[in-house]
């Protein structure tokens, strides 16, 4: 089973793995961290395939994936 883990505070709100997610399991959240930025949440865990493209694609290495 796959899964990602988000780091809160380094993500900087841009939504690339929003986009890059093909199963649409990652959204920006309602919360903000403590330099002002809405992060990045994954909701729907389980349709994670862990494909890894929100961790290639984010560029402030803020998710790490494990398969
Ligand atoms: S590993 Fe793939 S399926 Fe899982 S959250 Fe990241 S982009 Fe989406
Ligand atoms: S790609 Fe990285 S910095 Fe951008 S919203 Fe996603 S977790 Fe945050």
């Amino acid at each position: 089973m796959a899964r990602i883990e988000i780091n809160a505070e380094a993500c900087k709100s841009c939504s690339y793995c929003v986009l890059a997610c093909p199963t649409k399991t990652i959204e920006i959240g309602k919360e903000v961290n403590s330099k002002g930025y809405l992060y990045a949440q994954q909701v729907n865990p389980d349709k994670c395939i862990g494909c890894a493209m929100c961790g290639h694609i984010c560029p402030e290495s803020a998710i790490e994936v494990w398969k």
